[in-house]
C-alpha cells in the first residue's frame, strides 16, 4: 500500500529511522560462547569504534542493535571459564569479561582401509608441516574493514554430513577434532562464495586436497577443501554467489564432499553459527553417514 506524499511525515521519519537502525545493525552470528564457538560481547555506546583484543589477537567489533559488539572467535583449545577482552577506546583501556561455557562434542569413530590415510608415510611429513603452517597463516589473516555480512547461505547444496567439533577416532587412534562442517554434495556440484571476499590462497594439499581460502575482512576467513576443480586465482575479488569451483574428493577424503571451515580472529569456529536462519532450520539436513 502506498500513501500519498505529505500525509504522515512523523510516520515517514519513524520508518526511515527504523530502516537506518536495521541497516546499521546487520544480523550477527549465533551467540554460542563455547570452545569452537562465537561470543557476542557488548562493549557499550561510543562515538568511535573501540578496538578489542582476545588472547593477544585483535577481534572483530561491529555496531550491534545496542551499541558496539565484539564478535569473538573462541578456539577449540580454549579452557571453559572466565575470559577477558582488552578494550581500547577514547576513554582509555579497560577489561571486559565474558564466560566461555563448557561443551561436549560427540565422538565419531571412523574406519579407513588405507593405512596411509590414518598415519601418513614419513616421506610426506615435511610437506604436511609446510602446508599446515601455510594454512594456519592464511586462517589467521586479518585485513582492515568489516565483513559485508555475518549471516550467509551455505557454499554448496546438500545434506550436512559431519558437524563441527566431532572428536575423531581413526581406526582406534584419537586424531584432531573436526574443525569444519561437511556438506555431502556430489562430485562436480558448484561451490559458491557465501559473502564477498578476496582469494587469499589456492593450493593442492596432502590432507585438504585442492583448497581455496577467502578473506572477508576484519579477521573473517573461510576455507573450502577437497575441491575437484578450482575456478579462482589468488588475489581475485569475488562477489557473493560467484563460483569458487566444484565439489570433489581430492586430498584425504573417503568420498566427494565439501569441507567448509570458518576462522574468526584466527580461531576455527563452527560455520553453522553463521548460517542464515532459513538454512539452519531446513536447508542443511543431518545425514546418517559421515566423511572427513
Ligand atoms: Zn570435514
Amino acid at each position: 500500500m502506498r500513501r500519498r506524499a505529505g500525509c504522515r511525515p512523523a510516520l515517514a521519519v519513524a520508518l526511515l529511522l527504523a530502516a537506518a537502525a536495521a541497516a546499521a545493525a546487520p544480523p550477527l552470528p549465533r551467540h554460542h560462547p563455547v570452545p569452537g564457538g562465537v561470543a557476542l560481547v557488548p562493549l557499550g555506546e561510543a562515538p568511535l569504534r573501540p578496538a578489542a583484543r582476545y588472547a593477544g589477537r585483535e577481534v572483530l567489533v561491529i555496531r550491534g542493535p545496542r551499541g558496539w559488539t565484539a564478535v569473538v572467535g573462541i578456539p577449540l583449545t580454549a579452557r571453559p571459564g572466565p575470559a577477558r577482552l582488552e578494550v581500547r577506546d577514547a576513554r582509555g583501556t579497560r577489561t571486559v569479561r565474558f564466560e566461555v561455557r563448557a561443551h561436549d562434542y560427540p565422538v565419531q569413530r571412523i574406519t579407513l582401509k588405507d593405512p596411509r590415510m590414518v598415519t601418513p608415510p614419513a616421506s610426506v611429513l615435511g610437506r604436511i608441516r609446510a602446508e599446515t603452517a601455510r594454512l594456519r597463516r592464511g586462517l589467521a589473516h586479518r585485513s582492515p574493514g568489516t565483513p559485508e555480512r555475518l549471516r550467509f547461505p551455505p557454499p554448496a547444496d546438500g545434506p550436512l554430513s559431519s558437524r563441527f567439533g566431532l572428536r575423531r577416532v581413526l581406526n582406534g587412534r584419537p586424531r584432531s577434532p573436526h574443525r569444519g562442517l561437511d556438506i555431502a554434495a556430489p562430485r562436480g556440484a558448484p561451490v559458491r562464495v557465501p559473502i564477498g571476499g578476496t582469494v587469499l590462497d589456492v593450493g593442492d594439499f596432502y590432507f585438504t586436497g585442492r583448497t581455496v581460502l577467502l578473506d572477508h575482512s576484519g579477521g573473517l576467513v573461510t576455507l573450502y577443501c577437497h575441491l575437484d576443480r578450482v575456478e579462482v586465482r589468488k588475489g581475485e575479488r569475488l562477489a557473493a554467489g560467484a563460483p569458487i569451483g566444484t565439489v570433489g574428493a581430492s586430498g584425504r577424503a573417503t568420498g566427494p564432499h565439501l569441507h567448509w571451515a570458518v576462522a574468526l580472529n584466527g580461531a576455527l569456529v563452527d560455520p553453522a553459527l553463521f548460517l542464515e536462519e532459513r538454512h539452519t532450520a531446513s536447508g542443511l539436513r543431518p545425514a546418517a553417514r559421515s566423511r572427513n
